[in-house]
This record gives structure tokens, sequence and C-alpha cells, in this order.
């Protein structure tokens, strides 16, 4: 047994042990085509829990205590896949980017660019004929600028996602004035990983008053609004639920990201961040399930970009970095939630993160194109 199955089965029997779920070993069915009946209705929303959480602070015996909603409310009706191996690179941006694309993107992570190979957000508009509105990606920093879009010929920008950085919106809201900035630090922190790169450096302030203008957003109510707001994540995630509740796009990607505080070195950060997203994934859930336009329509799917070093890995830190490129920092999980995926189910058959941009085209109905992940059979 090597170590990707490992965590896998501790994964499998902790689930098992905690919500009485069956499990399905995968089985060779034919695809059950559940994006063929109301394809053109469904609606898939996708939450990286990011960026960057190890199996001991979150599905381990020792990690439940750190996440509660995905452990009590969502894992019980979910379709939940114990081994999800990322075999990229495992930078956030890259990684995020790849799982937009459904092929493993080998550019550098701390350059801007778009990806080399079509998004989701392509195939989908391209396929379906969706207006730009219809797909939104909301990122967490300046490096995510341009993942809406790759630039292939036969898709590119202009079938790409509408993209939103929420903290550089908000520096745009907050205005040129140092002081103000230093209101909000915490929230315009831009990366984790390079802590001199704050929000409003870089931002394309035309662009970024073109989104204030679409979204409707009072920059005012923006200011006010984000003073009672405690991390990143939680400024994307109400951004999001503005977006769902202006536009009730069919496709839409949240990246989370305040989990990556942990490349200070402050476990407790760490852990602050793993509960923050845990319970902003069950907040996002509620929104779903109130909001009409999207309950009973919509496939959540929840995914880490990938894990973190482990605790005995040579040349690591532990917890703090994900550089090893271990089982630990490569093997994570995946959940799907709605009407149309199966429910209460663990699925032990491993699946890449690729994968995911598969799954999508599968629940909305679009022609996957260029994307190298396989289909999940097991969804439904
Ligand atoms: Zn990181």
């Amino acid at each position: 047994m090597n170590e990707h199955q490992r965590l896998s089965l501790s994964r499998r029997d902790f689930l098992l042990s905690t919500i009485g779920a069956t499990t399905s070993l995968y089985c060779s069915h034919p695809l059950r085509a559940f994006a063929s009946t109301n394809s053109t209705r469904q609606k898939a929303i996708i939450i990286t829990f990011g960026g960057g959480a190890r199996d001991d602070e979150t599905f381990s015996v020792d990690g439940q205590q750190y996440i509660p909603n995905l452990l009590n409310t969502l894992a019980p009706q979910s379709c939940f896949f114990t081994q999800v191996i990322n075999r990229g690179i495992l930078g956030h941006y890259v990684a995020t980017a790849s799982i937009a694309t459904g092929a493993y993107e080998t550019f550098d992570n701390f350059v801007a660019q778009p990806p080399a190979h079509p998004t989701i957000f392509e195939y989908f508009r391209k396929d379906l004929r969706r207006p730009r509105e219809d797909a939104w990606l909301i990122a967490p920093g300046n490096l995510f600028a341009q993942m809406g879009a790759s630039h292939n010929r036969r898709y590119g920008p202009d079938a790409g996602a509408e993209v939103i950085l929420p903290k550089q919106l908000l520096a745009a809201a907050l205005g040129p004035q140092a002081p103000q900035l230093d209101a909000y630090p915490d929230l315009l922190r831009d990366n984790y990983e390079r802590p001199d790169m704050t929000a409003g450096q870089n931002q394309d302030q035309d662009e970024m008053e073109r989104i204030v203008h679409r979204l409707n957003l009072d920059p005012a109510d923006l200011r006010t609004q984000a003073a009672t707001l405690h991390s990143p994540d939680e400024l994307s995630v109400y951004m999001t639920k503005h977006v769902m509740r202006t536009f009730a796009p069919s496709l839409l990607f949240l990246t989370l990201h305040d989990i990556d505080v942990a490349h200070s070195g402050a476990y407790s950060l760490y852990l602050e961040g793993i509960r923050r997203t845990d319970r902003l994934c069950a907040d996002m859930w509620a929104e779903i399930q109130s909001n009409p336009e999207y309950k009973d329509k919509t496939t959540l799917f929840i995914m880490p970009d990938f894990g973190r070093d482990g605790d005995n890995d040579p040349g690591g830190n532990g917890f703090q970095h994900h550089r090893t490129g271990s089982a630990s920092a490569r093997t994570t999980w995946m959940m799907a939630l709605g009407p149309a995926v199966r429910q209460k189910t663990v699925i032990e058959r491993p699946i890449e993160s690729i994968d995911l941009a598969a799954a999508v085209s599968g629940v909305l109905g679009f022609d996957a194109g260029l994307v190298q992940g396989k289909r999940i059979p097991e969804l439904a």
C-alpha cells in the first residue's frame, strides 16, 4: 500500500464511522447521462478549499474538530472521493488554473498569465452559447487575474469568464489614500508566499472600474461592509453572493485562499483558516439552498487545490509549506453535493484534480474539448 492509498483509507474509514455512508467501489456501468436531463437549467459551483490543507487538520481523526460543517452538514449528503491526486505543480495559481482547464498547466506559478489550455468557462460559453455574465471566477489575488480565459484560437478571452479580484475591488473602492489601506491590512494581503505584494499593486484601474460598474457596487457600501469582514475569503464569499443574487450565473468558480497563511509558520492561524473555510463552505451551501435560482438545480464541488507537506517529509517544514511533492502535499479529497449527484456515498477509486473539469462538463452538458481529465462515472 502506498502513501496515497493509506491517506485515502484513513479518510474512508473515518467517514464510514462518522456519517454511516455507503461505499461504492469503482464500477464500469455505462455513464448515466445525468447532464442530459434538464442540462439547460443545471448550475455548477466549484469551491477550492484553499490554499493547501492537509489531512492531519481536516479529515483525519485528529483533524475533525476543525471541520464541523464539512463533516456534519456537507459530507453526509455528498458523494465523497477519498483519494484525489494532484500530479501537477504545487503552486496555487498554476494548480487552480489546472483545475479550471482540466489539464496540468506548466507555467511559472508566480507570473500572472493566461492558462495554456482552454478553461471550462470557455468550453461552457462557446459550446452552449452563453453570455459572459453566465460564467464568473472569484479569485484571491493579482496572479489569478487572467485565469478566466486562455489564448487558444478557438476559444480565448471572448469566451472567458468575468473575473473578480475582491481585494483589488476593495482597494479601488478605498481609493489611493494610504491611511485607508492601512485600515484593512488583512483584507488586502494579496499573497501569502510573497508578503511584499498587496492588492493595490498592478491593478488595472479601468478594469476595476468596469467591474465595479458591472456589479452595481456602491463603493461606500463596499467600504462599510468590508469593515465587518475578517478575512479575504469572507470578502470573496460576500462578492460571490452578490454575483449570485445579481446575475445567477450557471458556472461559478470560487477560489478560497485564507488557509495559505500557514506560510507564515503560525499553526494557530492555519487552523483558524481551516475553521473559517469550513464555515464559509457551509455558508455557500446555505446560500444555494435559499436562492431559488440555485436551489434544487445546483451541483456544488468542494476540493482543495492540494495539501501541504507532512510532518516527517524530508526537506519540508511540516504544515508550513507545500514544497516536497510528498503524498501529504499531493493527496486530497473532493465532495460533490446536489440533486444531480449521488448522495451519502464514499468513492475510493483514485481520481485526479483535473478530473473535476470533466465532471463539470457532464453536469452542465457542454463539450469538454481539450480537457485531459477523465469523466467521473460514480458521480451519477
Ligand atoms: Zn501556499
